[in-house]
């Protein structure tokens, strides 16, 4: 509710707290400052031994086919979808992100090196979690997605480096005024810790 919406304005520590709770860590009610960044200490660290795999995925070895700029069709570019309401589900092809199957069109990584389905990702998620619109990046000659930059946030990646889920940070992120997860996880946290020293 509205009424809600400027509680929480009023109060910039309760959304992260409420973050904090559901995510079963020790909330310290004294200091949210605090409390934050430790609850970013707890998502950027490795918190276990990265999973081993010994044998890849079949869809991971599965060769990887980069289409050239020329061949992105303005009809593709028409079908790269702006909100997760906008997706026909079931057919076409999968976001390495949010791993739905979807027809609308999704980014195609330019590296030679990516692999099966790695370099797709859907309208919404390369915006919100990256900050990056798929028609820019489908149009660019150079782009590389975001597991071959290394700086995939999915929830697989991050679990495969022993990291867990950053799922529910977009919120936060944007609570926090980011456009984006990757921009929340990059911030300079230099001056917040240094406030609490
Ligand atoms: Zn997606
Ligand atoms: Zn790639
Ligand atoms: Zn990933």
């Amino acid at each position: 509710s509205a009424a809600t919406k400027r509680e929480s304005r009023r109060n910039p520590e309760r959304a992260s707290r409420r973050q904090t709770r559901s995510m079963g860590l020790k909330e310290d009610d004294s200091n949210p400052l605090e409390a934050e960044v430790e609850l970013i200490k707890f998502l950027m660290f490795q918190v276990r031994a990265p999973q081993r795999r010994n044998t890849p995925r079949p869809n991971q070895s599965r060769p990887h086919v980069v289409r050239r700029v020329e061949d992105v069709t303005e009809e593709e570019l028409q079908l790269v979808a702006d909100n997760m309401t906008d997706k026909v589900y079931n057919s076409g092809s999968t976001c390495h992100q949010c791993r739905q199957k979807t027809v609308d069109t999704k980014t195609c990584c330019r590296s030679e090196d990516c692999r099966g389905i790695q370099g797709h990702f859907c309208g919404p998620c390369l915006r919100n979690r990256y900050g990056e619109d798929v028609r820019t990046v489908l149009l660019d000659p150079e782009w590389k997605c975001p597991p071959c930059r290394g700086i995939c946030n999915c929830s697989f990646c991050r679990q495969r480096d022993g990291r867990c889920p950053t799922g529910i940070l977009f919120p936060l992120a944007k609570y926090h005024g980011f456009s984006d997860v990757h921009s929340y996880l990059n911030r300079d946290f230099s001056r917040t810790i240094q406030q609490l020293q």
